[in-house]
């Protein structure tokens, strides 16, 4: 079929739920965004980025019902068979959508972990200190992507300090701009 060319953007960010949706996070740890996670989302709508959510993992364990007010759990707590069999499955969906997006002329140009978060840190945990641990969900979804051949950045955006983040996300999204040549 031929379509009429229109002008949407083919750049694709896909997003750690609670980064537009405060309100999935454990009780009592929403302290910097009461709702969307703002300097990040406002870059990537500034700079024409379809944003598309994927689905919680951890308000998504046991089912909606249960994990909506949930306390918060550590990583070990986390790290159970059960809770790793559903992340798999969460990151396989991830996986078929990526893949399908690929195969339409998309470009998966970031996917944004949550720093911290036993289930969607990208590079830190907390454990009594930082520790260099990517969350379940996030470890299994980029060794899908790797394997797929799904080339992308994954960017942590720890909620207390977006900086580090939005700086990522500008050299990626405009790398003449953040070297001062644009
Ligand atoms: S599991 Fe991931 S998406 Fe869900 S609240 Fe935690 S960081 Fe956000």
């Amino acid at each position: 079929m031929n379509f009429a060319k229109d002008i949407r953007s083919n750049r694709i960010a896909m997003l750690s739920f609670c980064l537009i949706c405060q309100s999935f996070q454990a009780e009592g740890i929403v302290r910097n965004y009461s709702a969307v996670v703002s300097p990040v989302v406002q870059l990537l709508m500034e700079r024409n980025v379809n944003i598309i959510q994927m689905p919680c993992p951890e308000s998504l364990f046991g089912g909606l019902e249960n994990g909506l007010a949930r306390e918060p759990r550590s990583y070990k707590k986390y790290d159970t068979q059960r809770f790793r069999e559903h992340c798999k499955t969460i990151a396989d969906q991830t996986l078929q959508t990526a893949r399908t997006l690929v195969h339409h002329g998309f470009e998966i140009a970031t996917v944004l972990g949550v720093e911290f978060s036993p289930s969607c840190a990208v590079s830190y945990q907390y454990e009594g200190r930082t520790v260099h641990r990517k969350g379940i969900y996030f470890e299994l979804l980029e060794q899908l992507f790797e394997t797929e051949g799904i080339t992308t950045k994954f960017i942590g955006v720890n909620r207390s300090g977006t900086k580090t983040a939005v700086r990522q996300l500008c050299e990626l999204l405009d790398p003449q701009l953040s070297l001062g040549l644009g």
